[in-house]
């Protein structure tokens, strides 16, 4: 077993909602897990090397909780129209390689992907934990679960029915998926429905949330419109994707049902500001139309101390697998009034509980694994700092180096991304 000591580092210590200075983090690279944090660079243990982080800020690696790794964000603009079959297997395959290693680069450690064609998040699943591919851990929904024309119908199961529902989750369970995602509303990137617009009836939400926790699994509700989130939130669901319209009573119904929100910002920034005239018409409409309704809405639940855990829809249109996940933080500061920490918080042991891995992910803390990421600058006093340069570390190991060509690439993408409103 080698045993590294880490010294001198700023830790990211989400009690004190600060770093904390002259830390040593001791990492078993043998399990990939951290065996003590503490003041000082003495440690009781016996180590194998020391690797002096001074003047380095070590936070937990970023988990995002709500991306498409089957989607590439620029083949829609590539393509320019709504897709009217879903792309083959075998792209969505290579779809998804190539944006599981632009995550890990950016420092992304953990994602839950909650919608894959064709369940492709189970197997990428497999690739990754076997040291194949390279990438973030994945939880995994495999395909989504729409009704019979609904959203993102395409690529989910459509189920319509209670008893179609339970058929479905089960089913999907016994597939080997993490999570259960059901597109409760309807949404932006569909043809002919409105984030008003409620698709599942409360029973089959009900009995899909049901069936998910009976296995012990999370369940993820896409819910938009009002009174489709409130029927989501009464139906037991651990997450609402992209909430575009909490109210006081949703908020009180949240804080009964220690329900999170997975805000998803950056996917209507990014087709706000880049979409004209590539994303189709009918669905840039909506986000215009929706935009800051949606923005107001997380702000209310941010002032009202709902938790919130860090997604951002990556695989839509300009939101992909770079640098968005860090500029989503800056979303959270510059739009939806959280402080630098409150932000920090969301993408590492929020999202942690969000996913129940709370015990061993989302803190830099003994018995954690050791996924970490490490900047020269300090994110609390600069949100952005994130989308710079970065170290990443998984189990313990660097996996990416700072200074590189898909840093550039990536701090490229998020320009194109910037503030108009
Ligand atoms: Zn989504």
């Amino acid at each position: 077993m080698t045993v590294i000591n880490y010294t001198n580092a700023a830790v990211y210590n989400h009690d004190k909602q600060d770093f904390v200075f002259n830390q040593h983090i001791v990492v078993d690279e043998e399990t990939g897990k951290i065996i003590e944090v503490g003041s000082g660079s003495a440690t009781s243990r016996s180590y194998d090397r020391i690797v002096d982080f001074h003047g380095q800020f070590v936070m937990p690696g970023l988990m995002n909780i709500h991306t498409h790794i089957t989607d590439m964000p620029t083949y829609w603009w590539q393509s320019g129209k709504e897709k009217r079959h879903p792309d083959s297997r075998e792209m969505c395959t290579m779809f998804a390689i190539r944006n599981m290693a632009d995550a890990i680069a950016n420092g992304v450690t953990y994602i839950r992907n909650v919608g894959a064609e064709f369940d492709i998040d189970i197997e990428i699943k497999k690739m990754q934990e076997k040291g194949w591919i390279k990438g973030p851990k994945v939880m995994t929904s495999g395909r989504s679960f729409s009704i019979t024309g609904g959203h993102d119908s395409l690529s989910s199961y459509e189920v319509d029915g209670v008893e179609e529902v339970r058929k479905g989750v089960r089913q999907a369970l016994k597939n080997g998926v993490d999570n259960i995602k059901m597109m409760v509303t309807g949404g932006v990137l569909k043809k002919g429905e409105t984030p008003d617009e409620i698709q599942f009836t409360a029973p089959e939400a009900r009995v899909a949330v049901c069936e998910a926790h009976n296995k012990g699994k999370t369940a993820a509700a896409h819910a938009q419109g009002n009174a489709g989130i409130k029927e989501a939130i009464a139906a037991g669901f651990d997450t609402i994707e992209h909430a575009f319209d909490i109210d006081d009573e949703a908020i009180a119904m949240m804080k009964d049902h220690g329900t999170i929100i997975v805000p998803t910002m950056n996917a209507m920034y990014a087709i706000y500001n880049s979409g004209r005239g590539v994303v189709p018409d009918w669905a840039r409409d909506k986000v215009v139309l929706n935009i800051r309704k949606h923005f107001a809405s997380i702000s209310k639940a941010v002032q009202a101390g709902i938790p919130i855990a860090m997604g951002t829809d990556a695989g839509t249109p300009f939101n992909g697998f770079q640098n968005e996940s860090a500029y989503e933080l800056q979303l959270y500061v510059e739009k939806a009034g959280m402080t630098t920490a409150q932000a920090i918080d969301t993408a590492t042991i929020n999202s942690a509980k969000a996913m129940h891995v709370d015990q061993e992910y989302g803190r830099i803390a003994a018995g954690n694994y050791a996924d970490f990421i490490v900047t020269t600058k300090n994110p609390i006093k600069d949100i952005k700092v994130l989308q710079g340069d970065k170290d990443v570390y998984q189990n313990g190991q660097r996996v990416h180096a700072q200074t590189t060509a898909e840093q550039v690439i990536g701090s490229r993408v998020s320009e194109k991304i910037r503030a108009i409103f």
